[in-house]
């Protein structure tokens, strides 16, 4: 019904998009070890990307993906509500959502992970391809950073944002004492073609004594070679060897690629991390939204067709 309407009404080139069906994946939870589902339904316009626990009846169960929700970074990002309900693990699926473009999404969890799946983001991308999206009869909207914000914690590790002319950048670098990482640096610009080709299959990555010390505490339960590369000294665990010799730095792009989607929007500026995480990067937004002179909301439309006078002028 509502792809009808958006092919009558042709109104916006950019419009908002949602799924055109439900569809669903099963995997594991990262941490509990425990096998969970996630489903991904249509939603109207303007609900955003909302996250709903399905096994929790007798409260709130329903998590809006945005950067106020965030109750945990210190291992992944975790979106919880008032009541206490959260669903962790999410940045993954926040990227591929973020990269496919969609605007809007109900998303049902049967416990507190989200699946890990292979430990980046590819079944998810594959996922949203293979139900594929519809436009909705609404202009998408964007946020557009004005001036350079940054947020440095109290060890000097930073991420900032800045100003762009169109579109999401990123550069990202990491530094670690494995020569197997070392030094890496990437740059890279959002869209779904470059997130696939470039991002969308980097897995996420852990130390051998950071497992063992997780699995001491109860968790990494459902940590494994299948979903996570394990580096051991100099070199990694993984038989299968790297998907190529920068997954590591391309991974921790992939989470800013998430974790910036808690903006609610997709977003034009520049962002600049050194060795930061999710922490970083959900302070680095409370930042941007404290004052309204670092941002603007734009519609993408009018944003676009200034761009174009723009360059017609020059
Ligand atoms: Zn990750």
């Amino acid at each position: 019904m509502i792809a009808d309407i958006s092919r009558i009404l042709p109104e916006y080139k950019i419009c908002q998009k949602t799924f055109r069906s439900s569809i669903f994946a099963v995997g594991v939870g990262v941490h509990s070890g425990a096998k969970s589902k996630i489903s991904f339904h249509p939603a109207p316009i303007d609900t955003g990307i909302v996250f709903r626990r399905v096994d929790v009846t007798d409260k709130n169960n329903i998590i809006p993906a945005t950067y106020e929700y965030i109750v945990d970074t210190k291992m992944c990002s975790c979106f919880g509500n008032k009541e206490g309900v959260t669903v962790s693990t999410a940045e993954h699926v926040m990227a591929a959502l973020s990269a496919s473009g969609v605007s809007n999404a109900y998303i049902d969890v049967d416990g507190p992970e989200i699946p890990i799946m292979d430990g980046s983001a590819r079944d998810f991308v594959f996922l949203f391809d293979c139900v594929g999206l519809i436009e909705q009869d609404a202009p998408l909207k964007a946020l557009k950073i004005k001036r350079k914000v940054s947020f440095t914690d109290d060890k000097g590790v930073s991420v900032s944002l800045s100003p762009a002319q169109e579109g999401l950048t990123f550069n990202f670098s990491i530094d670690f004492p494995a020569r197997i990482i070392g030094h890496q640096e990437t740059t890279f610009m959002l869209s779904k073609d470059s997130f696939k080709k470039e991002i969308a299959y980097a897995r996420t990555f852990c130390l051998l004594q950071e497992i063992e010390y997780l699995r001491s505490m109860g968790l990494a339960r459902g940590g494994s070679l299948d979903n996570a590369i394990v580096v051991n000294g100099d070199s990694i665990m993984n038989p299968e060897g790297l998907r190529d010799e920068l997954e590591f730095v391309r991974h921790k792009t992939l989470d800013a690629v998430g974790d910036l989607y808690q903006a609610g929007m997709p977003i034009i500026g520049a962002f600049k991390g050194n060795k930061s995480g999710h922490y970083h990067n959900n302070m680095l937004l409370k930042e941007v939204f404290k004052n309204t002179s670092n941002y603007e909301i734009v519609d993408l439309n009018n944003f676009i067709k200034e761009t174009e006078k723009n360059i017609a002028v020059a």
